[in-house]
């Protein structure tokens, strides 16, 4: 059963072996084994709870287990397999019985997209061999349950890159394709979807369908770049890696004194400069500080802009997760008191201007990636992170919602402010050119109908709601955000007329016919 298979998936193989002579799989970094696969499971899928019963559905077995997404809320109880070869994927989608099935990668979307309520999931991080990769050409073919972690770890030292990297790596190539994950970066590279070259997906009948941006299939394609899953399975992407010379970042950092400023310095034509850039910014303070910011610009350093002694092993990557959160926080030690605190501290502690530090990525911009677990901290509770976009030329509503939440009781630490590029073809991708902004709440009391005040504010202002982190509005409200929602609606309908595919998500926003 593992490996299922000595050669990489079909067209991926081919395409780098014509390619180049020097095919070769990158070593065995973070390859699953059984064990690794179970205790993935239980550690670090961000929402198992505990396993209640084993039996058999298709050809691997299947137990019963309550899931949830990353903000721990709304758990719900679906039979869990885990396929390690896509024949099992295949068994599997052709024995979902009326309830459907949704594949599931690493549990990091904030609410319900990989959750199925007496259903099945796909556990794909079973299906998880190393990268293959191409040093030549930087192509890579990567199974559906590889992690970004893994790719970037066996890429780097062939000189490769992975061109979208969100705020933690902890994310698998299904996750990231699902989702249309997008980076600091997004001003410069677009997302995920972008740089896929080919994907092979297996649809509600059990084929697999090999499909490519402008081939044949390219609608079922780009329905399935953030698509979250319903229109199949991703067993394996083709991807394209981009050169670099060093592990490394140049980085600029700028404190500034409010929104207004923040934005001055995002549109001044110096953020095209950089390759990258986002801000943390200040919920907790209002007037003159409304929306203090801290903002953090760089590029992949070469090797010249390294200090001496790191040149030697440019390519180096070191960040050990420095601990694990027990799941012992109390409800309500994210308040409003020690969140006002925390930002006050993380606002100051950044130098006020700061020319060509050199950082890894984690230092740079996936800083949570030192902690396991720690969406512990919230609480039993659990949190939930408002993500949205506003189309440039809405910066006054921008504001309003800035004063909005700091006049509110609901307060956030993590906040991010980003510049958005270009979108891509793909009908459900979020990002638009325009601002996008998360903020993380606590779960309490009046929180969700306070988020309804702010989803008027959003739609109002023709913005958007990102799916991977949305866990409570009502599908009228996300469908407002997306103009092209019946165009992926047919693809999506075409491609699995029966509603195999389903998810707690699509239930709730009516995505699909289930
Ligand atoms: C700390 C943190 C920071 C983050 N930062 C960012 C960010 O900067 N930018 C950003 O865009 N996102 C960000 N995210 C969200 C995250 O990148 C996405 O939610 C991503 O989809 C999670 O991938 P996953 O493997 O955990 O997938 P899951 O959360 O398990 O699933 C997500 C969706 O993908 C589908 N899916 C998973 N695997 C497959 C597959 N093999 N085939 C078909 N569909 C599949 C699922 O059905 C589901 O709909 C962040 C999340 C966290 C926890």
């Amino acid at each position: 059963m593992w490996p299922p298979d000595p050669q990489p998936p079909n067209l991926g193989a081919d395409v780098l072996r014509r390619s180049s002579g020097s095919y070769r799989r990158a070593p065995t970094v973070g390859a699953a084994s059984s064990e690794r696969v179970r205790s993935n499971h239980d550690r670090d899928k961000g929402g198992s709870g505990g396993r209640v019963t084993s039996f058999a559905m298709s050809s691997t077995p299947t137990s019963s287990a309550s899931l949830h997404g990353w903000g721990r809320t709304a758990p719900t109880l679906a039979h869990v397999t885990v396929p390690r070869s896509q024949a099992d994927v295949a068994a599997a989608v052709r024995a979902a019985g009326h309830r459907g099935v949704i594949a599931r990668g690493l549990g990091r979307s904030y609410g319900d997209p990989a959750q199925n309520a007496g259903g099945l999931v796909l556990d794909m991080t079973g299906l998880a061999r190393p990268p293959a990769i191409d040093a030549d050409t930087g192509v890579a073919v990567v199974d559906g349950g590889v992690s970004l972690d893994t790719l970037m770890r066996a890429a780097l030292p062939l000189g490769w890159w992975v061109p979208v990297l969100p705020g933690t790596r902890q994310v698998t190539i299904g996750g990231a394709i699902g989702a249309d994950v997008h980076g600091k970066n997004h001003h410069t590279k677009g997302s995920f979807g972008n740089h896929v070259l080919s994907m092979d997906l297996v649809t509600a009948d059990g084929g697999v369908r090999t499909l490519t941006p402008d081939g044949p299939e390219a609608e079922l394609f780009w329905a399935t770049v953030g698509g979250m899953g319903l229109t199949g399975v991703i067993v394996s992407a083709t991807v394209q890696l981009h050169r670099t010379e060093s592990a490394y970042f140049v980085v600029d950092t700028d404190r500034t004194r409010d929104l207004d400023e923040l934005l001055t310095l995002l549109t001044d034509g110096s953020d095209d400069t950089y390759g990258y850039s986002a801000a943390w910014f200040d919920t907790t303070t209002t007037d003159a500080k409304l929306g203090r910011a801290v903002l953090t610009r760089g590029s992949l350093a070469t090797r010249d802009q390294l200090p001496l002694k790191l040149r030697n092993d440019p390519l180096k990557f070191e960040a050990p997760q420095l601990l694990t959160f027990p799941d012992v926080f109390p409800n309500g030690l994210a308040n409003p008191a020690t969140l006002r605190a925390f930002s006050h501290l993380w606002y100051h502690k950044a130098p006020r201007r700061q020319r060509g530090a050199i950082q890894n990525i984690t230092a740079f911009y996936q800083v949570l990636d030192l902690f396991g677990d720690w969406n512990r901290v919230y609480g039993s509770r659990g949190f939930l992170q408002y993500q949205f976009l506003l189309p440039f030329g809405e910066e006054p509503a921008l504001r309003r919602i800035a004063e909005r939440i700091a006049a509110s009781r609901h307060s956030s630490g993590l906040n991010v402010l980003k510049r958005f590029g270009a979108g891509n073809q793909a009908p459900l991708s979020f990002p638009q050119p325009g601002w996008t902004v998360t903020v993380d709440f606590p779960v309490a009391a009046g929180l969700h109908r306070f988020c309804d005040e702010l989803d008027e504010l959003v739609l109002g202002a023709g913005g958007r709601l990102y799916l991977a982190k949305e866990s409570r509005t009502t599908g009228a409200t996300f469908k407002r955000g997306y103009p092209r929602f019946e165009e992926w609606r047919k693809v999506r309908d075409e491609a699995d007329p029966d509603g195999v595919f389903v998810s707690d998500m699509a239930r709730r926003l009516e995505l699909t016919g289930r």
